[in-house]
């Protein structure tokens, strides 16, 4: 299937970034957000994004203000006319991205496949909300889009190859290397593996075991990893880490392996977000 025009749900970290990607990949992008400050938050991070890889020289002055030509900001979602390919990004939510999916499919199902840049929730009950389930996939891009190399790639059961393809061909177009995740559980590859790691060092600072920082620094140069494991939750934002892991445990049968520790939702409950919110387990304002 031949991709003529993107649409993006939801403007906040990594839709801004999926718009960047997509729309200097050469496509009309069209972004959608119910927030107007979302949607203007996200086009100044854009411009921002694409004048530092000016400055490192990795793309033209003429490429970057031609990438930002070809994007489109609007709180309503007639904005998406023409959309063959519409990737969701908004909030981690089960609720809301079941609501989001059965407006899309009512306006514009018949055409377009609708991808979900879900972290965790299950693609084959968010496919069974709309009239064309074949049609409806994950793509879950990393944080930071324009920086990750990955897209991970998750079928639900009624998702079928031609959508699958188009996908997997639209992310490499986007400069992305794919995996597939062969079966569409709880968290999928990343965050099955990931979010155990990063809940455990949430406990660690929760006993008293180390101080963040040392948290951090034991993992990142004891591991070898480029950052430790509270600011990376910290990046991610921390409502979306307690969200996956929400969707970990009651998707696993209740396992307490996946019980978010009650310090990640105390930060939650304070709006201790992360950098999004210029506080987490580190302070980011200034
Ligand atoms: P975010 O909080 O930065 O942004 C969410 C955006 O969704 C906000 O701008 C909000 O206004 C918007 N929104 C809420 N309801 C909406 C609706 N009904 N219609 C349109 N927009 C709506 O969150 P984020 O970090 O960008 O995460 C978005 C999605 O991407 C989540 O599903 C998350 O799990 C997934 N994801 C996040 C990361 C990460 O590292 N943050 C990585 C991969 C995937």
């Amino acid at each position: 299937m031949d991709i003529r025009r993107i649409g993006v749900v939801g403007a906040g970290q990594m839709g801004n970034g999926i718009a960047h990607v997509a729309a200097l990949a050469g496509w009309p992008v069209q972004v959608q957000d119910v927030s107007a400050s979302a949607l203007e938050k996200a086009r100044s991070t854009i411009e921002g994004n694409l004048a530092r890889q000016v400055k490192k020289a990795t793309i033209t002055a003429e490429v970057a203000a031609a990438t930002v030509e070809r994007i489109g900001f609007s709180t309503e979602l007639a904005a998406f006319d023409g959309c063959d390919l519409i990737i969701e990004a908004a909030t981690e939510n089960v609720t809301l991205k079941h609501k989001i999916f059965e407006g899309l499919s009512r306006s514009f199902g018949e055409h377009a496949i609708l991808a979900t840049n879900t972290s965790s929730i299950s693609i084959t009950a968010i496919a069974a909300k709309t009239a064309r389930p074949d049609r409806v996939i994950g793509m879950h891009f990393m944080n930071p889009v324009p920086l990750m190399a990955l897209v991970e790639i998750i079928r639900g059961l009624q998702t079928s190859d031609e959508t699958w393809a188009t996908v997997d061909a639209a992310a490499k177009k986007m400069g992305k290397t794919t995996v597939l995740a062969s079966k569409d559980m709880p968290g999928f590859i990343v965050n099955r593996v990931l979010m155990p790691y990063i809940n455990e060092a949430v406990w660690a600072l929760y006993e008293g075991i180390g101080t963040a920082e040392a948290i951090d620094t034991g993992m990142k140069l004891g591991t070898n990893v480029p950052m430790g494991p509270l600011t990376l939750a910290d990046f991610i934002g921390l409502d979306t880490c307690l969200a996956i892991l929400e969707v970990l445990r009651d998707g696993m049968g209740g396992d307490s392996k996946y019980r978010p520790c009650p310090l990640l939702t105390k930060y939650v409950e304070a709006g201790w977000l992360g950098k999004k919110a210029g506080r987490g387990f580190y302070n980011y304002q200034g």
